[in-house]
């Protein structure tokens, strides 16, 4: 295949840039460099089959050539970011989406959504089921990006019902290598800051869950539901619900260190509970997620060992 990938060096899109190359695909990656790097695809640059565009997807983009299938994860995606990008977070996940979509009609393409477990907000159903339509509050400071992304998927819908051969993945939590030490997720946020010997940040009383997906079981599950017939949203992510103090006390204790933690307001909007009703990618994917949380986390803290002295300091964005 030859596939159109936006948001290639972000830290998703550079897995599954890799995932592709990989399998003998090509890659067309597309980026605006906002919050990815081209650091991310440095590992797949020697592949002949790999072309980058630095390109702004809300702006149209033509590309020469046949295209399979057009991937669009290019959006903001940690909360300090979208609340850093509040408007280039609309624009991506409404016109750029758009745009994505025509792209795809215009070479009778796949098209596949990258969507969030966002769109199900502070969840008021629990385990999440791709039927539940959620609890946003349309004009909380996470609306940025939970509303694009509604609003993404509602375009996917329409032109799927206009012919357009469509999936949308559902992506919960996901962590691993190459996140950016310091985007203010609670996963890099923890890592950072029990490497660097700083107090570990538990925003509330640490009582809040998240389930978070290792980046291996996410890059098959998106593969297989690319290669899928399904056009209804799909959850991907492991239901290994944990609270957020038992998360960074898994860290610190991974880390080895002495480290405390501290705790700081929960930010408003933090949804309170979240975990995935897999129900549906295990009918029609046959998948599953295979890494456990401790397992993929030790497999995080090596690459963060490895980056941490030259990055910049994982602060806590929100705090
Ligand atoms: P990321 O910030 O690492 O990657 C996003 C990439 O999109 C970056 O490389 C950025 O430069 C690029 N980008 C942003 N706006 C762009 C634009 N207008 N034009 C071109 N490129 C642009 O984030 P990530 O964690 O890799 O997330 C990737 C995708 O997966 C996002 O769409 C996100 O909403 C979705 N997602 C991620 C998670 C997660 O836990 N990581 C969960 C749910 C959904
Ligand atoms: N979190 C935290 N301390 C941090 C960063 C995050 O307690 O330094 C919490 C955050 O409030 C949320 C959870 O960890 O309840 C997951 O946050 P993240 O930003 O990783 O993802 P999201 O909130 O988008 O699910």
């Amino acid at each position: 295949m030859r596939v159109v990938l936006t948001g290639a060096a972000g830290f998703i899109g550079s897995h599954l840039t890799t995932a592709l190359l990989d399998r003998g695909d090509a890659v067309v990656a597309v980026d605006s460099f906002l919050t990815g790097r081209l650091a991310n695809l440095q590992h797949v640059s020697d592949y002949d089959a790999l072309t980058v565009l630095e390109h702004d997807v809300t702006v149209p983009l033509e590309v020469t050539g046949h295209v399979d299938a057009v991937m669009h994860f290019a959006s903001p995606a940690s909360p300090a970011d979208y609340n850093a990008h509040p408007l280039a977070t609309l624009d991506v996940g409404t016109a750029g989406t758009r745009s994505m979509l025509e792209l795809a009609r215009s070479h009778r393409a796949r098209f596949l959504l990258a969507s969030t477990s966002e769109v199900y907000g502070d969840a008021q159903q629990h385990p999440q089921r791709e039927d539940y339509w959620g609890n946003v509050n349309p004009v909380g400071s996470r609306s940025v990006y939970d509303e694009a992304k509604r609003c993404a998927e509602a375009y996917t819908m329409a032109y799927c019902r206009a012919g357009l051969d469509s999936r949308i993945a559902r992506i919960f939590n996901t962590y691993g290598e190459r996140m950016r030490p310091n985007d203010g997720r609670a996963v890099p946020n923890f890592m950072s800051q029990a490497l660097l010997g700083d107090e570990v940040t538990v925003y509330g009383d640490g009582s809040h869950t998240r389930s978070l997906c290792y980046i291996s079981d996410l890059v098959s599950g998106v593969l297989l539901l690319l290669a899928s017939d399904e056009h209804l949203p799909v959850n991907l992510g492991n239901d290994e619900e944990v609270t957020v103090l038992n998360l960074a006390q898994r860290i610190l204790s991974l880390v080895g260190t002495d480290t405390s933690l501290t705790f700081r307001p929960l930010p408003e909007g933090d949804p309170h509970v979240r975990r995935p009703d897999l129900s549906r990618a295990r009918a029609v994917l046959g998948w599953a997620p295979a890494v456990r949380l401790d397992e993929g986390l030790a497999r995080t803290l090596l690459w963060f060992r490895s980056v941490i002295g030259g990055e910049s300091r994982g602060a806590s964005a929100r705090g």
